[in-house]
């Protein structure tokens, strides 16, 4: 895996560190790491796997797992689609003045966002507690929040907040809208590093139970649910070219975060902050064709 890491690290060169808000472009271009979860428990890693930074996007199929938890996997689906948008994660994605709840999905900023009106709680901050509460289960630790870029996220917002009001005024959203939002931009918010995210992966990948320990955090069906919308929506309009060089369900976020899921066998970590023009960490994303090519662990 080392080798492999130092062979993709140069590839980071062809990728731009994320600058939608200040605070993420601090990151450093080159970082590259990443982690391996192995469904019975055993542990690999390799490079920059214990830098922390912010989850971003792959916070995207946590807020889906809490809203099918609270909601059942039917009602979820009444509210948003399935289908691929094969646009970018925060395009306006509506034609003929008409937002169809079956033109987004959960991985996309808007679906996201209805994921947050969905969650159980009194209030928004319980909402928020809630989610932080099962990332930290699937995670396998604690995490925290980086108070630094929430704010930004929340300063900077404008594109999620024009996301959202169209989602009200189509009444798409319930509640209210700058709450909703709230909760998004501190979801989005989450510090979680290589190991997390392949302890995640590793549940997914599990069916819904925590490697080793086997204790069950969600129902099979769920777990089914969520990667199959990873496999064609998780790395936006990049997910069919990821399915042909990857070909595993896998969630990228613009903190550089890449979470793989190679059902029934691995959960994967990846962290590398230069980001293609989509959105997708390049390196990370070269490093899992590697790793993939000399594992076999596409499943097609
Ligand atoms: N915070 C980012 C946003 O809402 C998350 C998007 C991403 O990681 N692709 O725009």
């Amino acid at each position: 895996m080392e080798r492999l890491l130092e062979e993709c690290r140069p590839a980071a060169g062809q990728g731009k560190v994320a600058d939608y808000i200040p605070e993420l472009s601090k990151g450093d271009p080159e970082a590259l790491g990443i982690y391996v979860i192995g469904s019975e428990g055993k542990r690999s890693w390799a490079g920059d796997c214990r830098q922390v930074f912010t989850i971003q996007s792959v916070v995207k199929p946590i807020l889906l797992l809490q809203a099918l938890m609270d909601n059942g996997a039917e009602f979820v689906m009444s509210r948003v689609g399935v289908e691929a948008t094969g646009k970018p994660f925060d395009a306006i994605n509506f034609s003929d003045q008409s937002l169809d709840s079956g033109n987004i999905n959960p991985m996309v900023n808007m679906g996201a966002i209805v994921m947050c009106s969905l969650i159980h709680g009194r209030s928004y901050d319980e909402r928020f507690q809630r989610l932080l509460e099962l990332t930290r289960r699937l995670a396998g630790g604690e995490i925290g929040v980086d108070q630094a870029v929430y704010r930004s996220e929340k300063s900077h917002g404008s594109k999620n907040r024009a996301l959202a009001y169209l989602l009200k005024s189509n009444g798409l959203l319930d509640g209210d809208v700058e709450e909703v939002l709230d909760c998004y931009f501190r979801a989005c918010s989450i510090q979680v590093d290589c190991r997390a995210l392949a302890h995640i992966g590793a549940v997914l990948s599990n069916r819904g139970r925590l490697p080793a320990s086997n204790e069950r955090i969600f129902p099979a069906a769920m777990s089914r649910y969520v990667n199959a919308i990873l496999m064609t929506c998780g790395m936006y309009d990049g997910s069919g070219e990821f399915a042909l060089r990857v070909g595993v369900p896998a969630k990228s976020g613009v903190g550089g975060g890449i979470m793989a899921v190679v059902p029934t066998r691995m959960g994967i970590g990846i962290f590398g902050p230069a980001l293609d023009r989509k959105g997708n960490s390049v390196a990370g994303i070269r490093l899992l064709e590697r790793l993939s090519a000399e594992l076999h662990l596409s499943i097609f």
